[in-house]
Formats: C-alpha cells, sequence, structure tokens
C-alpha cells in the first residue's frame, strides 16, 4: 500500500529509504537557514515523503506547503554522504500535488495552464514576449520607475525590477544546418537574452568552435519538472530528443544551468518509455555545460579590469557539479580581480518562477545575496543561469548597488573583444 495518489510518478521507495537521517545536508538548505525549521530542510521534507508513502500521514495542504517551500535547488543532495537522489524525490513528490487535494486550485491550474500552453509553445511564447522587450527599452518603462508605483504593483513589479534590457532574441535555425556542436537556445533563454546567445557562439568561435543551432528545439521541460508536470516535461523532451538526433550533433552545449541539468536528466525522466528511453540516454549523454566545454580549449587572451563576483548557478555547482570550470575561465581574464562571497553557492531565490510563487522567502535569499555585494562591491556579478541574472538585477535595483550583472558567456566575449582593442 501507499498514500501516493498517482501510483506511476511516485517517490522511489528505495531512493526514500536512502536516507538515514545524519542531518549533514540541513546547513546547506537555504529555506532551513532563513526558518531555522526542520520541516524546511530536506532530512524533513524527505521524512514526511515517507510518511505518506508509507500511509502514516496523508497527503494534507500542510505537508504540500513544506514541499512547496523547497527551491529544488539540490544544495542537499550534492552533500548528502548516501546519494539521495533529492531532486528526483522532490520533483515525483510535487507531481503528486496535482492529484491531491486541492489540486484544482486556480493557482495550480494557471501556473500549470501558462506552463504548458506559453512556456512549451516556442511560437506563443516568442509572441508574448515581444512587446515585453518592447517595454523594457521604452520611455514609459522610465516613468514607471520614477513614479514609484512599481512598489504597489506586486508579482508585476518585482519582474520588472528582473528584466535587464533584453536585446534580439535568438531562435533555432529555420534552414538546416550541419556541425559537431549544437546550442541549445531554450524558451525565455532564446526571448530574452539573446545577446547571451550570440556572446556564447562568438566565445566559442573564438576557441575554434562552430556551433549552430538546430531547428525543431524547444523548452528543456525543467520548469514544468520542478512544478510536477511530469507528463509535459516528457513531451518536451521526446521533441527535443527528436530535434537534436535529426541534426548531426556530437555534442549539445547548454549555457543555462537549470536547462543543462534537466538534459543531462532526459534518461531518468524517460526510463519508463520504451521507444524513447534509450535514445534519451544518448542525447543527455551530448549534454555539456558551456564552461564544462571551454575549460580545457585554448581562448584568445581576455583583459577586463574590474572587481567581479561569481555567483553559482544551483543547478550547474549542485545538479551537475560544475563550480571550478566557470572560476578557472574568470581568474584566466587579465586585470580581473575575482572576489569571492559568502554564500556564493546559495540559492538566490530565484528558482525558475519560485520568486513569483514564494515571493518572501525568494525576497529574503535576494536580500541576503544585496548584502554581500554591498560589503564587496563587485563592479560586475557574473552568473550561468538567465533566471539567477533576473534575481540579481531585482536585488541590485533594489539596494541601490552600482553593478552590471552578466552571464558567463557575456563577460568572457566582452573581456576577449577589450583584449582585441588594448594596444
Ligand atoms: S538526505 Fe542525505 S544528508 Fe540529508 S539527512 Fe538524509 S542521508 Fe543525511
Ligand atoms: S533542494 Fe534546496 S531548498 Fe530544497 S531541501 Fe534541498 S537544499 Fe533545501
Amino acid at each position: 500500500m501507499t498514500g501516493w495518489p498517482l501510483a506511476e510518478d511516485a517517490p522511489n521507495t528505495a531512493d526514500l529509504a536512502k536516507c538515514v537521517h545524519c542531518g549533514l545536508c540541513v546547513n546547506s538548505c537555504p529555506t532551513y537557514a532563513i526558518t531555522g525549521l526542520e520541516v524546511e530542510s530536506p532530512r524533513g521534507r524527505i521524512h514526511l515523503a515517507r510518511a505518506v508513502a508509507e500511509e502514516r500521514i496523508p497527503l494534507t495542504e500542510t505537508v504540500q506547503e513544506h514541499w512547496e517551500l523547497c527551491l529544488q535547488c539540490r544544495a542537499c543532495e550534492a552533500v548528502c554522504p548516501s546519494g539521495v537522489p533529492y531532486g528526483q524525490i522532490m520533483e515525483k513528490a510535487r507531481a503528486q500535488l496535482q492529484a491531491a487535494p486541492p489540486s484544482k486550485s486556480w493557482g495550480r491550474t494557471f501556473r500549470r495552464l501558462v506552463l504548458r500552453q506559453v512556456i512549451g509553445r516556442t511560437r506563443v511564447l516568442a509572441t508574448l514576449l515581444a512587446p515585453v522587450r518592447f517595454f523594457a527599452r521604452s520611455p514609459l518603462r522610465k516613468l514607471l520607475r520614477a513614479s514609484g508605483l512599481l512598489r504597489f504593483m506586486g508579482p508585476i513589479g518585482l519582474l520588472e525590477a528582473q528584466l535587464g534590457r533584453p536585446g534580439r532574441p535568438f531562435r533555432p535555425n529555420n534552414k538546416h544546418e550541419e556541425g559537431d556542436v549544437a546550442l541549445f537556445t531554450g524558451c525565455v533563454m532564446g526571448e530574452l537574452f539573446g545577446d547571451v546567445h550570440r556572446s556564447t557562439v562568438r566565445v566559442l568561435e573564438r576557441s575554434g568552435t562552430h556551433v549552430f543551432a538546430p531547428r525543431n528545439q524547444t523548452c528543456c521541460g525543467a520548469l514544468s519538472a520542478h512544478d510536477g508536470d511530469l507528463e509535459e516535461a516528457r513531451r518536451l523532451a521526446r521533441l527535443n530528443i527528436s530535434a537534436f538526433e535529426a541534426s548531426s550533433a556530437k555534442t549539445i552545449l547548454v549555457n543555462a544551468a537549470g536547462c543543462g541539468a534537466a538534459m543531462k536528466e532526459y534518461g531518468d525522466l524517460l526510463e519508463g518509455d520504451s521507444k524513447f528511453a534509450e535514445r534519451a540516454q544518448a542525447i543527455a549523454a551530448k549534454v555539456l555545460d558551456f564552461s564544462e566545454y571551454l575549460v580545457g580549449r585554448t581562448l584568445p587572451v581576455g583583459r577586463l579590469p574590474a572587481k567581479v563576483t561569481y555567483q553559482d548557478a544551483c543547478h550547474l555547482a549542485h545538479a551537475q557539479g560544475i563550480s571550478t570550470e566557470p572560476r578557472t575561465l574568470l581568474g584566466a581574464i587579465e586585470d580581473c580581480e575575482l572576489v569571492e562571497t559568502d554564500g556564493a553557492d546559495l540559492c538566490c531565490g530565484a528558482a525558475g518562477i519560485y520568486s513569483l510563487l514564494q515571493p518572501a522567502m525568494s525576497a529574503e535569499l535576494r536580500q541576503r545575496k544585496a548584502l554581500e555585494f554591498a560589503k564587496h562591491k563587485p563592479d560586475l556579478i557574473v552568473t550561468a543561469n538567465p533566471g539567477c541574472q533576473m534575481q540579481y538585477e531585482a536585488a541590485i535595483r533594489e539596494a541601490g548597488i552600482e553593478a552590471r550583472v552578466l552571464h558567463l558567456a557575456e563577460f568572457l566575449d566582452e573581456a576577449q573583444a577589450t583584449s582585441t582593442r588594448s594596444p
């Protein structure tokens, strides 16, 4: 017997049993750091999952709230000596919430609708984000900021603070193009962070790698998976697998930490799908993060006189185990002073759409980062995930800090271009 309402996507009992309650993970957990509550720690959340699985407690709204406050940052998984696959457990626990009362709440229904019908549909997303890009560079934005009205506009005010100055979109090629290294363009990433993709391409070209963006690729599915909509995450994964299989790519390069982590785990996501299981493993094995690919290659000299802090993206550091590679790339830039802040690997509170769903916890984590930035006064804040970039934009805006937020690719691109221009 089991207390899970969706048996086919229930957390694996053997995975849950791996937790020996040692507590070595709790001090890495951002929600535990803020609340000090066992139920807001990884150990507490796993304990609740076991109790539900064994039908010792029902899947109440209170249990659901403890899981929903989890950022799914996987800092706990990275330090767990027992190898508890916390990310997978929480995705499957969240999947249960779609079938648990009050599964028909407007909030969940609306969220699922947006993720399925907007984020997961490239054309719809492109159409809806076009006016956002226009607004970001319009006088209306300046007027709204000057009026102070944004402070009273709740999530819209937060989104405005998070919005940088998006350039042109960067979308997959419509014409058929061949090559060894393919770029994954993503959903929001391609629409609002086209400049990051263009920087990525330039940096790779300077290192001797031609990169192309195969057609028919789509959102990686990470946002849906984190929300517990594994059906939609699998749909998107299948589309991407087919798109990359149809290309000649031997390597799939990803410059968004959350997407890279999700794609490296396509094999797990589709393990029960007889048609796609092996194909998913094969595609996942080709996925590399931008910094992972670049770190062993010969790069042109870069120079950027600036004080720089690197902030780990959780799904790069904790889910993919990549934290030294970005720092190595940054450290090779001449005249760049790299400063480490406390909690650089602690979640910034962006976590996909978490900042909209859990604004209070997200704001606490954002403010912690802002305090560190105020202390160390970096000129540049560098990270490797679009959601983190948006959260840092909001952090410095709220705290009145003078700094620029860049993706690692943008930083390297600027440093290489500056170096070329230097006498
Ligand atoms: S998840 Fe891992 S680190 Fe945390 S209490 Fe369980 S066994 Fe210990
Ligand atoms: S994923 Fe992050 S927020 Fe969630 S329990 Fe683990 S450390 Fe805490």
